[in-house]
């Protein structure tokens, strides 16, 4: 048996029929990960954790219990996820040393189910970035061609699970996290709906935007773990109460009826014509499953980036404010007075974009400009909802691309923050509208880089919008190819 880009599935299957064992398993990632340190997908790596909790799976096997469909699977976690008594940084150097008391949610769901946790994956700092060139421990390099960034902010999670590091990893999405780096390393990414997912022990960025969700091999595979991750929260109260859907029974059954909206806005200026040629083949590959097309209007989708980058760093400034020396993390040695612990831990701990989103935050909300531009972008963000509703009305999905081109070059857009900030373009709009949003292979340029379809749905949808993917992979092999 060999274990190379083994699904969820197959890895359960390998496990319950003893065809390796949990520490056979576990090792063999270890040692991935170890043979591949150039691409720094990792901060922190927790190989005896792991390998201690293979034993005990392993022990269970031989007894002949009954192993749950995670339960021994080895995963990684975006380094902005809490892991209780593992360090988690958001890839800042002023939580370089903090260690969390407490799992998020998210990671407690998964480690009932029995996942055994590698460790945690670089990515921008605090989130904030589309390149993951932001993150205070090093870029990410990306497995399909080490010249070229992973995307972001979860560049290490989607690094990790493309170079067969782990079976499955664990991202966030406030603009396109999850979406974005999964389309330019090849895999399979799904932001839930707003509140489908706990957000309890998520390291906040915009608290009104952020969900956690799977990076993947396969659309199957984002079906079993978000049913383990989704659902209802005492500690968040925009976490959904009502219950989960069985998303992987939902999965089989066809696409005859089901209509496809093309929102004509995705397909302008800016797209690159490989991206689009692929994006065409894989909507008729659609059409021959039985789904119908139609072009689709969504005349603010212009707007939805400028009301990102207004929204988000104003709650990135509020977010943001908590670290100040004291309560967590890095303090400024320098520092003379209280003053001075504030403004020095602040400027060594910060990298250049937090610091940069802090004050365009800090300058939206601040008097006289609130009503300009905070209290704007809220207005518009009301349209652009309003207009995903309407469409809603009419066609089940959208279909889009997930980003106008394939990877950019390592430090291409690092200097120009508005050309970086413009590669968000098609998956802001999921955000700011709470829909959900499943990024899935669909082929490759010319120079061999992967490019990402992106389904999108109303609130609630994703059991629909992984039904088309599944139903697209099933009759495509695009995500059965790996970097050399
Ligand atoms: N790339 C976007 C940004 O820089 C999205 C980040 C995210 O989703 N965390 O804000």
């Amino acid at each position: 048996m060999s274990f190379s880009y083994l699904t969820i599935t197959q890895a359960h299957h390998g496990l319950v029929t003893k065809q390796f064992s949990c520490i056979d398993l576990v090792s063999y990632y270890l040692k991935k990960i170890e043979e591949q340190k150039d691409l720094n997908a990792f901060i922190t790596i927790t190989g005896e954790a792991a390998l201690a909790r293979a034993k005990i799976v392993d022990a269970k096997i031989a007894k002949g219990e009954k192993l749950g469909e995670l339960e021994g699977l080895p995963a990684a976690i975006k380094d902005l996820i809490l892991t209780k008594g593992i360090k988690t940084t958001a890839a800042s150097k002023i939580l370089a040393n903090y260690i969390a008391p407490y799992d998020a949610t998210v990671v407690a769901k998964l480690k009932e189910a029995g996942v055994i946790i590698l460790g945690k994956n670089n990515c921008d700092e605090f989130g904030l970035g589309s390149s993951n060139e932001t993150s205070a421990f090093g870029p990410v390099l990306n497995p399909w061609d080490k010249t070229k960034v992973p995307g972001g902010s979860s560049g290490g999670s989607a690094a990790a699970v493309a170079a067969d590091e782990c079976v499955f990893a664990l991202g966030t999405d406030t603009g396109g996290s999850i979406r974005q780096p999964a389309a330019f390393c090849g895999v399979v990414g799904l932001k839930p709906g707003y509140g489908r997912v706990s957000r309890y022990g998520l390291i906040a960025m915009t608290s009104s935007l952020d969900q956690a969700g799977p990076i993947t091999r396969t659309v199957e595979d984002a079906a079993i773990v978000l049913r383990v991750i989704a659902g209802e929260d005492a500690n968040d109260a925009t976490a959904l109460t009502s219950e989960p859907d069985d998303y992987l029974a939902g999965l089989s059954g066809n696409l005859k009826g089901l209509i496809i909206g093309l929102p004509e806005e995705y397909f302008k200026d800016g797209l690159d014509k490989e991206v689009e040629a692929a994006i065409k083949l894989a909507i008729k590959q659609l059409e021959a499953l039985g789904a119908s097309v139609v072009k689709v209007s969504l005349p603010h989708t212009a707007l939805a980036l400028a009301a990102y980058y207004i929204i988000m760093p104003a709650e990135v400034s509020s977010n943001l404010a908590r670290f100040d020396g004291i309560r967590y993390g890095f303090g400024s040695a320098l520092a003379k007075n209280l003053a001075e612990v504030y403004g020095k831990t602040r400027a060594e701990g910060f990298g250049a974009e937090a610091k940069r989103r802090i004050m365009m935050g800090a300058f939206v909300l601040s008097a006289g400009y609130q009503e300009a531009y905070y209290q704007q972008a809220v207005k518009v963000q009301k349209l652009i909802k309003e207009e995903y509703r309407e469409v809603f009305n009419k066609v089940d999905v959208l279909i889009t691309p997930t980003a106008p081109t394939p990877a950019f070059g390592l430090g291409e857009k690092a200097a120009d923050p508005l050309t970086m900030y413009l590669s968000d373009v098609y998956t802001v709009s999921a955000n700011i509208a709470g829909l959900c949003g499943l990024s899935v292979p669909c082929g490759f340029s010319s120079k061999g880089l992967p490019l990402g379809l992106q389904i999108l749905g109303p609130d609630g949808a994703e059991g629909l919008i992984l039904k088309v993917g599944y139903n697209y992979q099933e009759n495509t092999s695009r995500h059965k190819q790996h970097p050399k």
